[in-house]
């Protein structure tokens, strides 16, 4: 068989209490009376004890085949570790009269090393079973902050073949006759086999350093309450994967617990270990095969050992009825489901996805009921990841984004992911206590706004903005009307609902609130401001007086028209003679989506009263916010103390700013006035000479792409623009669509969308239209 360290081969040096205190005295300077034996694998240990009767220190002394190098390369990680992280309770060799942290001593077997280390307290060998949760919490720390203590140590002698090191596993098949128990001898068997199929594959992209890979309880001495007090043995260090440490812990303290409890004693040790360091998504997948891969190995080198004679079977084989339980368990419960408790997540690989997707459509259905809007797509789509501009599905089929907005730095973007999985572990309270990140990111808000937009209230989501600004604007006018585009779309809250007419409940008007069309240049109707009037006619013959007007400043659900800046100025300043505050609703027009400046009223060239900001200001995290003016603040103030409990959380706010600065630093803005112009273009040149295209319209990278009969009536032909939506979902990109009529593509990607992915888009457009027939569906 391969090169085994000859450690494993020897026996533990035969060495007589009297002449372990004699090396403590002439080479360590230590007066000890007498040596009591403690019993290791490898070496022998001893604790030394003074003339009081007083345990003054432990003398471990090596077999004769272990190599100085290996010995001073653990002796320098300990001293390591010691500096960095202090307060580890860890045992560091004693220096010797002369300075070195070992000595040589001349058996008959040959020559053995000595190293004397200090008594550390508490006790050893615990009992595994009796570890409390928090003990195994604790441990987990523990695990993590010696690996995080050691991640910047290197020593030529950690590049070693230790066998105990799970790395090396394949090679206790070697052992598998030595295994007496025919049972344990199949489970180790099998358990390699996956090891060599799972493990090792992905095992060369795992993160690797020098690792201690032995926290077992027989090397710890823990307090009455199982807290590690003492960590005694380096003997197995090596350079090998992080979760090594986690695999061989574990397979010590989770051993003989209960099947069903098994899951989560190793959730609670990982929550501690994550508490110092962050494992990905590979280490946690393989956590259930590494515990596993370490109980065959403690199965197998025992066995081996013991029939080489080395160890006396029965001391030696004492775990390993115990672990081949571990893996039973693990068996029983499927390494997939312990690989999908680990993750977290119900994302599973390698089912049968067309049977999982609908039975999760079913689930969806029963469990989340007929009031939410329906899956979108006739064939939903069941995903896995996002990057950038991509979806990605369980099966690994990617779409090209180009239709949602919340997401707008990318999918997935590590500046914002990382930023909330910092601000996560750190701290999460909420504005009754101080906090730099959301106090920093409603200046840095405050400073992108016109003069007088000085106040910021922090909120969850873009209803909860708007509900606020409803609230702010009611109390300062004490009026109670509204005004909104006629296929507006502006939130669920009971106030935001009326002012909502894309969901109105049957269609029916609300009768404090009034519409208007906003233009519609295709077919050359409502240019002016009349319709606009007429709306705030039409309250004030009702008897209600407006307290706001609210405008989605890139009109997403209205079908992206484009009104002209005079418009929008003529709107604004009839509204304010009427009485009414004006809001602008920036949660589809804000964060650069137009192109035009980070927020779409910049372009109107108008103040608003009251801004309001959701959706793509945290890239997907929840978080929303409403900026206005003191004054208005003021007024809400005599009324009302104002608190939301997540709103400014610092969470929400790390996100926030993370994306503030990505917009700025890739320069999205113009970046999304650019890519637009050239979507646009693209889709024109793909479109020309088809009828059913009537107009290409939008701003930014908010596109609305009208289709019509093509019969010269400009019908809207919402069926034809259904079809076109689901045949480019079938080509693998991603729209929606939009309008009272249902008939315009809604085009409004990521704003990272980049010219490569305005091809793509350009080339599966052409595809669909000339696959999709005038009047499908009709
Ligand atoms: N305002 C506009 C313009 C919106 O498009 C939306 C959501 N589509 C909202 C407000 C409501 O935001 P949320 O869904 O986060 O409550």
């Amino acid at each position: 068989m391969a090169h085994i360290d000859p450690v494993l081969l020897a026996a533990p040096p035969r060495i007589e209490p009297a002449r372990a205190l004699e090396v403590a005295r002439t080479a360590f300077g230590i007066d000890a009376v007498s040596a009591r034996d403690l019993g290791s694998e490898r070496d022998r240990a001893f604790m030394l004890t003074g003339a009081e009767g007083t345990d003054v220190a432990v003398m471990k002394v090596s077999n004769t085949s272990e190599d100085t190098a290996t010995l001073d390369m653990e002796a320098a990680a300990v001293v390591h570790a010691a500096q960095v992280d202090p307060d580890l309770p860890l045992a560091i060799p004693r220096q010797t009269v002369d300075g070195a942290r070992r000595t040589a001593l001349d058996i008959d077997e040959g020559t053995c090393q000595v190293r004397l280390y200090d008594v550390l307290p508490g006790r050893g060998r615990s009992d595994p079973r009796e570890l409390s949760d928090a003990a195994i919490v604790g441990w987990g720390e523990t695990t993590a902050r010696i690996g995080r203590a050691l991640r910047g140590f290197m020593h030529p002698a950690a590049v070693r073949s230790m066998l105990w090191d799970v790395q090396h596993a394949a090679r206790t098949r070697a052992f598998l006759p030595d295994i007496r128990d025919a049972g344990q001898r199949a489970i180790v068997e099998r358990t390699l086999d996956r090891f060599e199929t799972v493990v090792a594959p992905v095992w060369p992209s795992l993160r690797a350093q020098v690792v201690h890979a032995d926290l077992t309880t027989d090397n710890t001495l823990v307090d009455d309450h199982g807290r590690i007090t003492g960590i005694v043995d380096f003997g197995d260090m090596s350079h090998s994967a992080l979760i090594t440490d986690i695999a061989s812990a574990l397979d010590s303290i989770v051993s003989d617990r209960p099947a069903d409890d098994l899951l989560r004693l190793i959730r609670l040790y990982l929550d501690g270990y994550e508490r110092i360091t962050a494992l990905d998504d590979d280490e946690l997948r393989l956590t259930g095969d590494l515990l596993a891969t370490r109980a065959a190995i403690t199965i197998a080198i025992p066995a081996w050992r013991a029939a080489q004679g080395l160890e006396d079977a029965a001391f030696a084989e004492r775990y390993s009825a115990v672990v081949a339980r571990t893996i039973e368990s693990l068996e029983g419960i499927g390494y997939d489901t312990v690989a999908r408790r680990m993750l977290g997540s119900p994302a599973a690989a390698g089912i049968d996805l067309p049977a999982a997707t609908a039975a999760l459509i079913d689930r969806r259905a029963a469990v989340l009921g007929p009031a939410l809007e329906p899956l979108s797509y006739e064939t939903p789509l069941h995903l896995e990841r996002g990057e950038g501009t991509w979806l990605i599905d369980v099966a690994g089929r990617r779409y090209l984004d180009a239709y949602n907005n919340v997401p707008s730095v990318g999918h997935g973007h590590p500046r914002v992911t990382s930023a909330i999985a910092r601000a996560a572990r750190r701290l999460n309270t909420n504005l009754r206590y101080l906090h730099e990140d959301a106090i920093e990111l409603a200046e840095r808000l405050v400073a992108t706004m016109p003069d007088g937009l000085d106040t910021v209230l922090f909120v969850n989501s873009g209803s909860e903005a708007n509900d606020l600004a409803w609230r702010l604007a009611t109390t300062a006018t004490g009026a109670r009307g509204g005004l909104c585009t006629a296929f507006a779309y502006h939130g669920i809250s009971e106030a935001i609902a009326p002012l909502s007419p894309e969901s109105w409940p049957g269609g029916r008007q609300p009768d404090h609130i009034e519409t208007w069309a906003p233009p519609d240049a295709l077919r050359g109707a409502d240019l002016d401001g009349a319709a606009f009037e007429a709306a705030l006619a039409r309250l004030a013959a009702r008897g209600v007086a407006p307290a706001a007007v609210i405008l989605d400043g890139a009109l997403t659900s209205d079908g992206y028209p484009v009104p002209e800046p005079a418009l929008v100025q003529g709107w604004a300043s009839a509204a304010r003679a009427a009485g009414a505050l004006w809001v602008a609703d920036e949660v589809q027009g804000g964060h650069g989506r137009t192109g035009a400046g980070l927020w779409s009223f910049e372009r109107f060239g108008i103040v608003p009263d009251i801004v309001t900001l959701g959706k793509p200001m945290g890239n997907g995290h929840p978080v929303g916010a409403v900026i206005t003016r003191r004054d208005l603040v003021r007024h809400f103030a005599e009324e009302t103390v104002f608190f939301s409990t997540f709103g400014g959380n610092p969470v929400a706010a790390a996100a926030s700013l993370a994306v503030l600065d990505v917009i700025a630093d890739e320069r999205l803005v113009d970046r999304a006035a650019d890519t637009g112009e050239q979507l646009r273009a693209a889709i024109h040149e793909a479109a020309a000479g088809d009828k059913r295209i009537a107009d290409v319209r939008g701003i930014g990278l908010a596109t609305g792409v009208e289709i019509v009969r093509p019969d010269g009536s400009l019908a809207p032909d919402r069926a034809t623009a259904g079809a076109i939506r689901e045949a480019l979902r079938g080509e693998g990109v991603l729209v929606g669509t939009a309008g009272a009529a249902g008939n315009v593509l809604k085009v409004r990607p990521p704003l990272v969308f980049g010219l490569d992915e305005v091809e793509i888009f350009a080339a599966a457009f052409r595809s669909v239209l000339a696959s999709t027939s005038a009047h499908a569906g009709t």
